[in-house]
């Protein structure tokens, strides 16, 4: 008898670890570590400086800089435009659907997902892929959105002062698309300043690179977040001088791209590094390149993009791509057609098709009109709509 309870107990602890294996898992077809086209983030377009997001041949982007609009280009045609499909709309005020003060958006199983309202609580609206059948989904979520496999990551960054001291406290959030009131804390940092916070995904996986600096010290940490286990562990913690603007998914690890600047000599200086997954480490500096203070930098699918701006208010930068390996695939320029004063170039993100960029531009909501430019190694610079 007491044979069999054991055996009972073995049976019913078995079934229990198996159920909670997969606990997380919103639908059966997220039981794999494949990637489901319609239902996975897009690393190389949660790594940009700005709203953009593809489906099929079509690309969808926002700038947030002064501008509220939605744009989309299809590649195949090459039409673009404003992201409206409203019978006689002119697309010039806030009743257009392609108008989202927010602009930021992600597209998930064939929709187009949007926030909308103040910084106490955004609600989360949906529209297809021609810009109609507007609606609302749910509210409570924050800002930085993406979907992935049923649920929706956003965060916010909150300031807080205790005893005197000014902080920061960045939480980002899941909640389950379609259901009120499910909201989870993932991860919460606190630091004088959280910068910037950095995304990838692979399978049931996602992974969370927040930058932070208290006093003098700058601190990269590497976030595992399983979706399976609903369970977050910290991979790898980074105390460095250097800033890093960006981490691209690998087989065997994250590639990192830093920038540092010299205070005596203002000199920046651009690096890569891999963090590998097998034994935790982070491997030596790689250098790509080295320049003044009109210098910037960012990390493309694969490879480290570097921009030297010759001032203000000059339409041109020297472009320069380098693999990661270490070799120099592009020296050009990226030339700006529009505006008058054009300083900061904008990395969209990128996919097998390129990278994707424009500038921002001081010029009035209105009027502004921006261009969007794809570089890839076999065509170079490409100017789109
Ligand atoms: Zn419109």
């Amino acid at each position: 008898m007491i044979k069999k309870i054991i055996c009972l107990f073995f049976i019913v602890l078995l079934f229990s670890s198996c159920a909670n294996e997969t606990r997380g898992l919103l639908d059966e077809q997220f039981d794999t570590e494949v990637y489901l086209a319609d239902y996975d983030a897009k690393n190389g377009f949660l790594n940009g400086d700005a709203g953009m997001d593809r489906y099929g041949s079509v690309y969808y982007y926002s700038f947030m800089y002064g501008s509220p609009w939605i744009y989309y280009y299809d590649a195949a045609s090459g039409v673009g435009g404003k992201l409206c499909g409203k019978p006689e709309c002119v697309h010039m005020d806030q009743d257009c659907n392609a108008y989202h003060i927010d602009g930021d958006f992600c597209i998930y199983d064939g929709q187009l997902y949007y926030t909308e309202g103040s910084l106490m609580g955004k609600y989360l609206y949906r529209m297809d892929l021609t810009g109609s059948q507007r609606e609302k989904v749910q509210s409570g979520i924050h800002s930085d959105i993406f979907i992935h496999r049923g649920y929706i990551f956003s965060s916010e960054t909150q300031e807080v002062t205790k005893k005197g001291e000014a902080s920061q406290i960045y939480t980002l959030y899941q909640d389950v698309l379609g259901q009120e009131g499910q909201s989870k804390v993932i991860l919460e940092v606190q630091a004088s300043v959280v910068s910037k916070v950095f995304y990838q995904v692979q399978g049931n996986k996602v992974y969370i690179m927040p930058i932070s600096r208290s006093s003098e010290e700058r601190t990269a940490d590497i976030y595992e977040y399983n979706i399976t286990t609903q369970k977050i562990k910290k991979l790898y913690s980074w105390k460095s001088n250097e800033t890093p603007s960006g981490f691209v998914l690998e087989e065997d690890g994250l590639r990192i791209l830093t920038g540092e600047k010299n205070r005596e000599t203002e000199i920046r200086t651009v690096r890569l590094y891999k963090f590998y997954f097998e034994d935790g480490t982070m491997s030596e500096a790689q250098l790509v390149a080295e320049a003044d203070g009109s210098l910037s930098s960012r990390l493309g699918q694969n490879h480290a993009l570097v921009f030297v701006s010759a001032g203000y208010q000059v339409k041109e930068s020297t472009f320069i791509a380098e693999s990661f390996a270490g070799d120099e695939v592009y020296n050009g320029t990226l030339t700006s057609t529009v505006g008058q004063e054009l300083w900061n170039v904008i990395h969209m993100g990128g996919d097998e098709t390129g990278e994707y960029f424009t500038y921002s531009e001081t010029s009035s909501v209105e009027t502004s009109n921006f261009q969007l430019y794809r570089w890839s190694s076999e065509k170079g610079v490409e100017i789109l709509g």
